[in-house]
């Protein structure tokens, strides 16, 4: 197939990116790259669903992979897979073509970070403020290349697929609807709904906190994970702002833990020091450019506040708050790459030590086994924004009939976006800014 014919397929079939950003594919895959990288790490604790995707779905991945090769007109595929996961590496390597090979990682956190999946996998280094596609590189996750498969087959994305996981009593990884909510996707798995329990939208360690759970899965959802609002790892998501800076110009001893175990710190981006930002943010010198410049560099993976800072310190919310004050004035990052430490490998954090001291121990060795049929619901509330990019354009109107996969809302002319497909087959009740509602019923199949 032509490469212009496999973005239209996959533009019209509104595949974004899976695995938490939600570019949309067919702009991403808009170049030319050397390597096309299956992101299969994983590495947030507790989550299960791209390894049990690939293990099931692997004639779909490749597939996929292959037509994104195409499309970027790529010589090479990677598939990054923790070399834990045999079963999955046994299921791909038979089907391996020309230019794809496998890689296996270690089980070190945050593996799943691009940019270390890039060095760990090809042993280059994305320059500080880039992305992949500036060293010939385009990564994708395990659910976007399966999406792209069906793309080729005119199969649009309705569907999501998502574990289910932490203290709950049905661990479970399923597929849903995109648009049912979280409250629904509990019920229907046959888990409890208690007042005094946390919802994480993602990974534990790098999700959102949910304020309730009546907000729907998206194409980018991947995890619900459900614990005690006493967890220790609740009482870190939840630190207000006013007591993490409290905390920062109190306690820190500037011991350069946080900067020592940053993943981006040490593969070079060393203008990201995180003990530096938080000196200067006690003392004042929020001008002091190029260090808080560095937090831009910050990917967000929480190692810092999570593992390294041995007095409950976070830098991370510390970058996040300097990140957005430094995007509102227009200020761009302009530092070069410098040299990686020669022990950046071995400073890596093991997955299973950064679970256990954020308490998640117990929950490690959850499997949350995939379901093997798709679970039914009678009602969905899609969103029309679930990528990057400018809200969907609706195409449907209260009281329209439509069937799982018409298409119900389009990109907006000359914007980034992506199109959106009914995810069940019902009428249409409700539309707003926000979103569809489809309840089931009044249309046959
Ligand atoms: S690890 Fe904590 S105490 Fe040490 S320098 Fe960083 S923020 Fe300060
Ligand atoms: S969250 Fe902390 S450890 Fe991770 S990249 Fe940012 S500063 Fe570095």
């Amino acid at each position: 197939m032509k490469a212009e014919d496999v973005l239209l397929k996959i533009e019209t079939c509104g595949v974004v990116g899976s695995g938490g950003a939600g570019f949309p594919t067919h702009v991403k895959y808009q170049t030319k790259a050397e390597t096309v990288i299956v992101n299969m790490a994983e590495c947030e604790p507790l989550l299960r669903v791209d390894q049990q995707l690939a293990e099931r779905k692997a004639v779909e991945l490749i597939n996929g992979l292959g037509y994104a090769m195409e499309a970027v007109f790529a010589r090479e595929g990677i598939i990054a897979v923790k070399e834990k996961y045999h079963k999955v590496i046994d299921e791909i390597r038979p089907l391996l073509r020309d230019g794809m090979r496998i890689e296996s990682l270690k089980d070190v956190y945050p593996a799943g970070d691009e940019f270390m999946t890039i060095k760990m996998t090809t042993g280059k280094t994305v320059p500080p403020g880039s992305i992949p596609i500036s060293i010939g590189t385009v990564v994708s996750n395990v659910q976007t290349l399966i999406n792209v498969a069906g793309a080729m087959e005119d199969k649009p994305v309705t569907h999501k697929t998502i574990t289910v996981t932490g203290n709950v009593k049905n661990p479970i990884t399923v597929t849903v609807p995109i648009g049912v909510t979280y409250r629904q996707l509990l019920k229907k798995t046959g888990n409890d709904i208690n007042d005094d329990d946390a919802y994480i939208d993602g990974g534990p360690i790098m999700g959102k906190m949910l304020p309730g759970l009546d907000f729907s899965v998206t194409k980018t959802s991947g995890g619900l994970v459900v614990l005690g609002s006493e967890h220790p790892l609740i009482k870190i998501k939840t630190q207000p702002m006013d007591q993490i800076m409290r905390i920062a110009k109190t306690v820190c001893e500037q011991c350069q833990m946080c900067t020592d175990l940053c993943p981006r710190n040490i593969i070079g981006h060393r203008d990201l020091k995180p003990h530096m930002t938080i000196r200067g943010v006690n003392y004042g010198r929020m001008t002091e450019s190029q260090v808080i410049k560095g937090a831009m560099l910050c990917s967000d993976c929480g190692i810092c506040e999570m593992y390294s800072c041995p007095v409950n310190i976070s830098p991370r919310r510390v970058n996040q708050a300097l990140k957005q004050e430094l995007q509102k004035q227009g200020v761009k990052y302009d530092g070069m790459l410098s040299k990686e430490d020669p022990l950046w490998e071995a400073r890596m954090v093991p997955s299973k030590q950064i679970a256990k001291r954020i308490g998640l121990k117990n929950y490690y060795d959850l499997q949350a086994p995939l379901q093997e049929s798709n679970l039914e619901f009678d009602r969905v509330q899609i969103p029309l924004k679930q990528h990057v990019g400018a809200p969907s354009e609706p195409l449907v109107k209260a009281g329209d009939r439509v069937r799982t996969g018409d298409l119900i809302a389009k990109i907006r002319e000359g914007q980034l976006g992506a199109n959106i497909h009914a995810s069940i087959s019902g009428t249409v009740t409700a539309i707003s800014e926000s979103g569809v509602v489809i309840e089931k019923g009044g249309v046959r199949e």
